[in-house]
């Protein structure tokens, strides 16, 4: 059973869902057609499996629809994702064929009529020369392609550009482009399995059934197993923290057997534990929302020292859970993060150690950081605040 809107009332800031109400007067009827890679995992399934019932319950008639294909697709958007990013990614012709060949198969089977059609990351992007005419296309980007590497972006930009808007996460992710530009930060749902309020007893089975003793206080970092997450970093930072105060590191998070890379920096990590009893290594199965739920409540501190970051919702599901957040200054931790107010942000080993001591031995200022992070997220990341814009985008669209 979806969650109606109502059940955030007590939750969002006072009057918010008012307001959504009465936006949604003027879209009520309107014809809404989402377009992802997949329906799985990650930043866009979680936010689309909350945001797409409340769209629905708001009065727009919404459908989700996913790509049709498979060939080299998977690793044609992998390609795309990194050199969008700025990685210096090889682009051959097969891999270009390759996204065609989905693209096509895909336009030509999906029925794409609907006032708005929203397409999702680069997966989805060549969808719009298949657009009918008299629909807007709204391209909604996560990524950071502020920097794209000169071949990916030579191909991506012509669809771009056909596009109706371009919405992003962060103002300094975007590209000058000729179409308008929106900035909409992604969010947390405070009701799902992965952030609703836990008892007590949750909290303590799930941490028993991963082996995990709360006999000393937890630093955590959720993230997938890949190197752009730094695990190494934070086992070194933890290694100095550990000198002086003792206490438990959970490195948790996914590592797809599909994905080399992962289970190679998963190995990695192990070698990099060096059979310490303290540091907990918990690869984990998607959707494990409970784990991750109840491992951020138990945690005393939660470090994200990613090199690059997109927006980094596991430091919003930490800072909603109360708790100060320790992470590099990347991509959307920095907007999150108050520096001194609700975490640190540090990019070195030494300052993460620093920061992560000054907390352990101040645990009231510990939780007071954490009051506060949880007060920024309700006034900014909540689902119903990413409601919002999207029912401002489309009145503002139809206006266009
Ligand atoms: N997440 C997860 N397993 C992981 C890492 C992240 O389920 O190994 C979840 C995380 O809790 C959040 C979402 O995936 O709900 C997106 O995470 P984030 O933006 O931090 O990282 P990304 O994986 O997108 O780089």
């Amino acid at each position: 059973m979806p969650i109606s809107l109502n059940a955030y009332r007590d939750i969002a800031p006072p009057g918010r869902v008012e307001l959504l109400y009465r936006l949604s007067r003027q879209t009520a009827g309107k014809r809404m057609l989402h377009i992802t890679g997949n329906r799985t995992g990650g930043e866009i399934g979680e936010i689309l499996h909350t945001l797409i019932p409340l769209l629905t319950e708001v009065g727009l008639e919404v459908r989700w629809e996913t790509m049709k294909g498979a060939g080299n697709f998977h690793e044609a958007v992998q390609t795309f994702r990194n050199g969008l990013q700025g990685d210096d990614v090889k682009v051959p012709e097969s891999l270009l064929e390759g996204y065609r060949d989905v693209i096509s198969q895909t336009g030509r089977l999906l029925d794409l009529t609907a006032d708005s059609v929203i397409t999702h990351d680069p997966h989805t992007l060549g969808l719009i020369d298949y657009a009918p005419s008299d629909s807007r296309w709204i391209w909604r980007c996560y990524l950071d392609v502020s920097r794209p590497q000169r071949k990916t972006w030579a191909f991506l930009r012509p669809y771009v550009i056909k596009y109706d808007a371009a919405v992003f996460s962060l103002p300094q992710f975007a590209q000058p482009l000729p179409v308008p530009q929106f900035l909409v930060y992604p969010s947390i749902d405070p009701l799902s399995e992965k952030n609703r309020e836990l008892e007590p007893e949750e909290i303590a089975e799930t941490l028993d059934t991963l082996h995990i003793p709360r006999d000393k206080p937890i630093l955590l970092q959720v993230s997938r197993f890949t190197r752009s997450k730094d695990l190494r970093g934070v086992i070194e930072a933890y290694r100095l923290v550990k000198s002086h105060f003792d206490c438990r590191l959970v490195l948790a998070g996914s590592a797809s057997p599909d994905e080399l890379d992962e289970q190679a920096v998963l190995n990695d990590v192990r070698d990099a534990a060096e059979k310490d009893e303290d540091i907990h290594i918990v690869p984990l199965p998607p959707e494990s929302s409970i784990e991750i739920n109840a491992l951020q409540r138990a945690a005393t501190i939660v470090i994200q020292k990613s090199r690059r970051e997109g927006f980094g919702l596991s430091v919003t599901e930490a800072m909603w859970k109360g708790k100060p957040v320790i992470g590099s200054e990347t991509g959307g931790i920095t907007l999150q993060i108050m520096y001194g107010q609700t975490g640190y942000t540090s990019n070195s080993v030494e300052g993460t150690a620093f920061y992560t001591r000054h907390l352990l031995n101040n645990p009231a200022i510990a939780q007071e950081m954490g009051a506060r992070a949880r007060d920024r997220v309700r006034q900014n990341f909540l689902i119903t605040r990413h409601l919002e814009d999207y029912l401002s985008l489309l009145i503002f669209m139809g206006r266009m």
